[in-house]
């Protein structure tokens, strides 16, 4: 497919679902060749699938970003089958338990913390030198508005996610020079199935926190990532952008 990313190589963690659905769908669509990588490998083989009948290149396995192990395979199936990789997505994450912190289990915020922090961990180690090796590349990290301001019963989470603006920032600086870019996003609370927890007054309530008066949609978030990925946004690094529908403006 013709597009700002022809001939580009793309992975999408935790791309079955949601954000990184719309991600992987849109990297495509505008021409990459995009590896759809999720826990559940019979929800990224849906999305390989969409994505093939809409005339795109796609390929599907199953990684759980929670394992290094895992997650080399997967950086190693990337290599092996497209020759390389330009765009990396960080998506995968889960949205934990939620408790006040004094009360907060020990397993729920390791868990937590393993998947959303030690995970994009794991998937840069690999995927850097990767992309050195192809003389550059992109890392898109998907944080959220709680890399930035705190919100109440999630500790874990918030905590994973202002980790991984830090990780993002130092990542950026250390190669700068040697063709890498590295960014964060921070979608403000998005229509997905990680929401599903949330019973529909709580999500009314959630929606009307933001000036917009209304939930994200994946596509707008998969926009901002696909800029941050392109060449438009060559002299972008180590920063971290929201898409928020004003919610961190207030
Ligand atoms: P989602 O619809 O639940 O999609 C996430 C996908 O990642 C799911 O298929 C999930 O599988 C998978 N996954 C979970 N753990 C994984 C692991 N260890 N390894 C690989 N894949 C794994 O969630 P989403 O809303 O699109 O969230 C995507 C990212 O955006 C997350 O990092 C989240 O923190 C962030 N974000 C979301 C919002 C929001 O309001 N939705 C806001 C800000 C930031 P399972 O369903 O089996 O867990």
């Amino acid at each position: 497919m013709n597009g700002p990313f022809a001939k580009k190589v793309a992975l999408v963690t935790g791309a079955g679902s949601g954000i990184g659905e719309a991600c992987a769908k849109t990297l495509a669509a505008r021409g990459a060749q995009v590896v759809v990588a999720d826990i559940d490998v019979g929800r990224a083989q849906r999305v390989v699938g969409e994505i093939k009948a809409a005339g795109g290149a796609a390929a599907a396995i199953a990684a759980d970003v929670a394992h290094p192990a895992s997650v080399e395979a997967l950086v190693q199936f990337v290599t092996r089958t497209y020759g390389g990789l330009d765009v990396a997505v960080n998506n995968a994450g889960i949205g934990g338990e939620l408790n006040p912190a004094g009360s907060y289990s020990v397993d729920g915020w390791d868990r937590v913390i393993k998947v959303n922090l030690n995970g994009v961990f794991y998937c840069m180690r690999s995927e850097i030198p990767a992309m050195l090796a192809r003389g550059g590349g992109v890392i898109v990290n998907m944080a959220s508005i709680l890399g930035s301001v705190g919100f109440a019963n999630s500790a874990a989470y918030v905590a994973a996610k202002h980790g991984l603006l830090g990780l993002t920032k130092t990542a950026a600086l250390e190669y700068a020079t040697q063709g890498i870019r590295v960014t964060s996003v921070g979608p403000g609370f998005i229509a997905t199935p990680l929401l599903d927890i949330l019973d529909a007054p709580t999500k009314e309530a959630i929606a009307a926190l933001h000036p917009m008066k209304r939930l994200g949609r994946s596509e707008e978030v998969a926009a901002l990532v696909c800029f941050l990925a392109s060449d438009e946004a060559s002299f972008i690094t180590g920063s971290y952008h929201v898409v928020d529908g004003g919610y961190t403006a207030q």
